[in-house]
């Protein structure tokens, strides 16, 4: 009789138990959330240890608080799940964002040399200003490139370097001093000194890929402690932009050194951004070498939540990168890299440009997936904006899926006057894409192609428009506001193997979220380029917290 007591008493505490141990650490209530699951919009989320518990109606979702449970009013506000660029060259971005001068936003050149002006009277002397591209003339009222003696009169005693994509660069009188540049010779590969009608230089280079990345590697780096505060600064400013996780596909001028400013931040549990990276191609003709050696003690997967190795790419072998006439050897060395990747389970990510010459790429591929299936693999083709319903076929079969950005927000009109109408109002085919059921993830290509605003991206998805307000896409291939955010969320947390992690927001998802400046829903498409987030979780905690909620910001 005793002993069953004290087992009722017991089965009693048992059965209590759960309802304790599942006391929210935070809730958020009095929402508009867009889940993304089948939930719908609910109007109160509960989070405990970094993950959703629950979504639902405030009644639900309160009774989940218990006396330590933090409490948030959000008034009305829309919560998304926190945006993913799953194509953005953000270690790089970081290194430099402490020391940099952006364009980004800046309506007219005299804005544009205002910043320049700025910067320069802070400098010290012989300290250089570097804009590192993420502008367009277009964005500018004047609707041209500014000029060297524009330049010299903002900033006449420090050098100054202003990339344009990978075309062409101005510098200052001081910047071509400093860099000892008199004549072509001077430049790296395929460049050239701009000269006017008279013959007298204009002050730009112009040039390719690499005569822009060779000037880039010889301007001075940061130093390592302006690199790290620099990556603090800018995922904080990512994640005032509603951003919580990006993938990064290397790029030109970033080695593994480069990696170690991003590694401390890290490992001082500083990260607000989850940051899954890919390693590009480093020596021309012993790409294969180089990625054995490298992802010996970085196996795929390796890391955590915050920051996780996912393969190769975005260059995997330099003869098939930006090369729309690869050679059967180029194929070759592309294949057998390709398949090494395959058969050690990696995943790969490539940039390819033209739709015109894909098909090299997907040959390749297919030959790989006959000896080793890659669906599972979640490889992917980046931009092919131009691509045509028989090439995301091809892509679909494959499972590789696309990563796709606004690169016509900037290069529309030029796009227009190489491609003519037709094509762009085609251009991406993002509802071609989404009815064959192929995976697309969102995001920029920032920051020296594009600036990093998702919003940004999400308003050019909607509208189609240029920043010089040209209209391009048909509304045949515009997605709806619902299916640009799933592109933004769960579409690119499909590249990373996380969309059952991150992406949506219903229970036992990671807690990434963002609580917007306005309805994301139902504004006018032309505003949402403007929102930003009053409040970025990450895991829980929060990131980044402005206007009504600033102050609840977590110490770093
Ligand atoms: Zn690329």
């Amino acid at each position: 009789m005793k002993v069953s007591r004290v087992f009722l008493f017991a089965a009693l505490l048992l059965a209590a138990a759960p309802a304790r141990a599942q006391d929210a650490d935070t809730i958020l209530l009095n929402g508009k959330i867009v889940t993304l699951e089948a939930a719908g919009t609910a109007e109160a989320l509960a989070i405990a240890d970094g993950k959703i518990v629950a979504a639902g109606r405030n009644d639900d979702i309160a009774r989940r608080a218990g006396a330590a449970t933090r409490r948030i009013d959000l008034a009305g506000r829309t919560v998304i799940p926190g945006l993913i660029d799953s194509h953005m060259h953000a270690i790089r971005a970081a290194l430099f964002y402490a020391t940099e001068v952006n364009w980004i936003g800046a309506r007219t050149i005299p804005e544009a040399m205002a910043r320049i002006r700025d910067k320069a009277s802070h400098a010290r002397p012989g300290e250089w200003i570097i804009v590192a591209g993420g502008w367009t003339p277009p964005q500018f009222a004047e609707k041209r490139r500014p000029t060297q003696a524009e330049l010299a009169a903002a900033a006449p005693d420090n050098p100054v370097y202003i990339q344009l994509f990978y075309s062409a660069a101005l510098l200052n009188p001081a910047g071509f001093a400093a860099l000892n540049i008199t004549k072509d010779a001077d430049v790296p590969p395929n460049g050239k000194l701009e000269r006017d009608a008279r013959g007298a230089l204009t002050g730009w280079i112009a040039g390719d890929n690499p005569t822009i990345s060779g000037l880039f590697d010889r301007l001075p780096l940061p130093t390592f402690a302006q690199s790290v505060e620099g990556t603090r600064q800018f995922f904080r400013e990512l994640n005032r932009l509603g951003l919580t996780g990006v993938s990064d596909p290397g790029g030109f001028n970033l080695t593994a050194p480069s990696y170690g400013p991003l590694f401390r931040v890290w490992q001082d549990k500083q990260l607000t951004v989850r940051v899954i990276y890919s390693l590009f191609a480093q020596r021309r003709g012993k790409e294969l070498e180089d990625i054995e050696n490298l992802t010996q003690m970085l196996p795929m997967g390796f890391g955590d939540d915050m920051l996780r190795f996912n393969g190769i790419g975005e260059n995997v072998a330099w003869g098939m990168y930006n090369n729309d006439n690869p050679s059967e050897a180029q194929k070759q060395q592309y294949y057998e890299i390709a398949r090494w990747a395959a058969s050690r389970g990696m995943t790969l990510t490539q940039h390819w440009n033209n739709n015109k010459s894909v098909h090299h790429l997907l040959d390749v591929f297919e030959r790989v997936n006959k000896e080793i299936p890659i669906a599972k693999l979640r490889w992917s083709i980046a931009h092919l904006n131009d691509a045509t319903g028989e090439n995301l076929a091809r892509m679909k079969a494959l499972g590789v899926g696309w990563l796709m950005q606004n690169a016509m927000y900037f290069q529309g009109e030029a796009f227009l006057r190489e491609r003519g109408n037709e094509i762009l109002r085609l251009t991406p085919p993002i509802r071609t894409a989404l009815n064959m059921g192929l995976v697309v993830g969102g995001g920029t290509d920032a920051h020296r192609v594009m600036s990093y605003n998702p919003f940004v991206s999400l308003q050019w998805m909607l509208d189609g428009k240029t920043v010089g307000g040209l209209a391009t896409r048909d509304a045949d291939e515009t997605p709806s506001r619902e299916e640009a955010l799933r592109i933004y969320t769960q579409g690119s947390a499909w590249f990373t193997h996380d969309e059952r992690r991150r992406g949506t927001l219903g229970p036992g998802r990671l807690a990434d979220l963002a609580v917007l400046s306005a309805d994301y829903l139902t504004m006018p498409v032309g505003e949402i380029g403007a929102l930003t987030s009053v409040l970025t979780m990450v895991g829980g905690r929060i990131v980044y917290a402005g206007g009504p909620y600033s102050g609840l910001e977590e110490a770093r």
